[in-house]
């Protein structure tokens, strides 16, 4: 069972009818089994399926209108084994809207010096037939992704599968629901953004309701279904002398599973993917969710606080592009720093909400501590410290013409220390290239202090999503400088408001 069961990668090759039927027949055997070859590998996260070659004009036109029309296809990988005239391709590009992978491969690795004749040549001219597809799709100026080297290369087969688990995300996104509790954090700029815009770039929709209409689902929780959840703590944390069964507290880890219930219940009615809350709307409700995101963003969800929901949003897509890696990603936000010059670190948390995927102590604690802010009970919460290691902290805002995806490679490191007052979930890290330069790029790229943390996903699989999704990626890296940084934010700048002005560029 592969990664994303529901998803299906078609693979073509490109070719035409001036080589003869026999070359067209060699065609197809070695486009087949290089499907098969890709599908069978544990590496790739969903099914390749061969869809034969495309001749002619027509044949490609159709290839593309049938990917187009079927929900299961999650993007198209094509291969141009012999040379294909692309004013063939010319038709079908303008209208496909699955994610393209362009793979520049050939059928045999080496060259065989010995035999080598002008039949094999016909036959294994990928060399150039690829560059006549290069030229179309850069014509058309169509974003795709180009993998080059032998299909059996270990990098190649990962370069696939970064993409297709890119798809994923995507092809979840475009038909996804984001649910809102209460509005946006009042007076924050940063996680507001136009939700019309979202859904003509990604295709998710966002709604949103008010709390008592959650308040009104909390009610009807019943002692049983809280008894269950209640056992599931039991089993999978380590909790707190005041929260356990005959504790002082105890019953406010029942208040806190019935928020979890019924959050959870609210998600699962109304078939949302993701959802934020805000401390500044708590309606009805006599703790602020805490635990209850943390729980469910460990079941998948994605989540983000103070109404933010293009981060709940990302955190969804990162865990559905992570898949199946389980080293975890979460909802972050950049609190505090450690200003040692000979070692600077940012101290990542929330007032509660991380999730529990990412980290280090196993089993966590559960425990309720008070929280200044959002003026309800004191809420339980999951504490922990994260796994050390690479990590990359994502973000993305709404530049008012384009939303912009903004990453940063970081490494996430074995503080050493115990913390004992710090009553939430952090996580300590190094950013690439170094403290000062990740900082200031960060902020003048305009990036958020909330972020989606993982240490699943990649920064390739994001340049992909973003790509896939049409909108600018910035990444901070190794490489990182900042005065070719500041040209590369005002020339995406200048690249954006053109494609604006021209009704769109792609
Ligand atoms: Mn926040």
């Amino acid at each position: 069972m592969k990664v994303y069961s529901n998803m299906k990668i078609w693979m073509v090759s490109g070719s035409q009818h001036l080589y003869g039927e026999e070359t067209l027949i060699e065609v197809k055997k070695h486009t087949k089994e290089i499907a098969d070859y890709l599908d069978t590998q544990t590496e790739i996260s969903a099914y390749i399926e061969y869809k034969g070659i495309v001749t002619t004009q027509d044949e490609i036109t159709d290839f593309c209108l049938k990917a187009n029309s079927d929900k299961s296809c999650g993007g198209v990988i094509l291969w141009m084994h012999t040379f294909s005239p692309s004013k063939m391709w010319i038709n079908g590009l303008k209208i496909l809207t699955k994610p393209i992978l362009h793979l520049h491969t050939q059928h045999n690795r080496d060259l065989p010096w010995d035999t080598i004749d002008m039949d094999f040549m016909n036959l294994t001219q990928s060399a150039h037939g690829g560059r006549e597809h290069g030229f179309i799709n850069t014509r058309l100026k169509i974003d795709r992704k180009v993998v080059v080297g032998y299909w059996k290369d270990i990098e190649v087969i990962s370069q696939i599968d970064s993409w297709i688990r890119a798809a994923a995300a995507v092809n979840e996104m475009k038909y996804a629901k984001i649910c809102r509790f209460g509005d946006n954090m009042r007076n924050v700029a940063v996680t507001e953004g136009d939700k019309v815009a979202a859904q003509i770039s990604f295709g998710y929709n966002v709604l949103g309701f008010g709390v008592s209409d959650l308040a009104k689902v909390v009610e009807k929780v019943t002692e049983s279904e809280i008894d269950q959840v209640i056992s599931e703590y039991l089993l999978n944390y380590k909790i707190s002398t005041e929260l356990q069964e005959n504790g002082s507290r105890h019953s406010a880890l029942r208040d806190a599973a019935k928020l979890e219930i019924a959050i959870e219940k609210f998600l699962v009615k109304g078939d949302f993917v993701a959802f934020t809350t805000t401390f500044e709307d708590l309606t009805g409700l006599c703790q602020l969710p805490g635990l209850a995101c943390q729980r469910l963003m460990e079941k998948g969800y994605g989540f983000a606080g103070e109404g933010d929901w293009k981060i709940a949003a990302l955190v969804r897509a990162m865990k559905v592009m992570g898949k199946g890696k389980n080293r975890g990603t979460s909802f972050m936000e950049d609190y505090t720093y450690h200003l040692d010059p000979q070692n600077p670190l940012v101290l990542g948390a929330h007032m509660l909400e991380v999730c529990p995927t990412i980290a280090e102590d196993n089993p966590v604690t559960l425990e309720i501590h008070h929280l200044g802010i959002g003026g309800k009970e004191d809420p339980v919460r999951m504490v922990f410290d994260t796994k050390p290691g690479e990590s990359v902290m994502a973000s993305i805002m709404d530049m008012g013409n384009r939303f912009r995806l903004l990453v940063n490679e970081i490494e996430t490191v074995d503080h050493g220390k115990n913390l004992p007052k710090l009553p939430v979930a952090r996580a300590v890290w190094k950013p690439l290239p170094d403290f000062k330069t990740a900082a200031q790029a960060w902020i003048l790229a305009g990036g958020a202090h909330h972020s989606s943390y993982s240490k699943d996903v990649t920064t390739e699989m994001l340049i992909d999503f973003a790509e896939m999704s049409g909108i600018e990626i910035v990444v901070i890296n190794k490489d990182t400088k900042i005065p070719p940084f500041k040209n590369e934010l005002k020339w995406n700048d200048l690249f954006f408001t053109m494609k604006g002005f021209a009704g769109g560029l792609s």
